[in-house]
């Protein structure tokens, strides 16, 4: 194995659009991630969190379901 062609292999942090984070070893210090096994729809069985193309709102106007508290 020669020295200088492998990228260093450290702990990095993955931060979740839901605000969660996980330490795993990566050559980037900080990731990002939109989903995870904490907001995943496979693991908590809603919505996304973070949708693209602002799918989510267009269902939710549809359904007239807001996010207004
Ligand atoms: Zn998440």
């Amino acid at each position: 194995m020669k020295e200088g062609i492998h990228p260093n292999y450290e702990k990095a942090v993955i931060k979740c659009a839901c605000g969660m984070t996980y330490e795993a070893g990566s050559t980037k210090k900080k990731l990002r991630v939109d989903v995870c096994a904490n907001c995943h729809p496979f693991f908590t069985g809603k919505q996304k969190l973070v949708d693209t193309g602002g799918r989510v709102d267009k269902f939710k106007k549809r359904f007239g379901i807001s996010d207004d508290k």
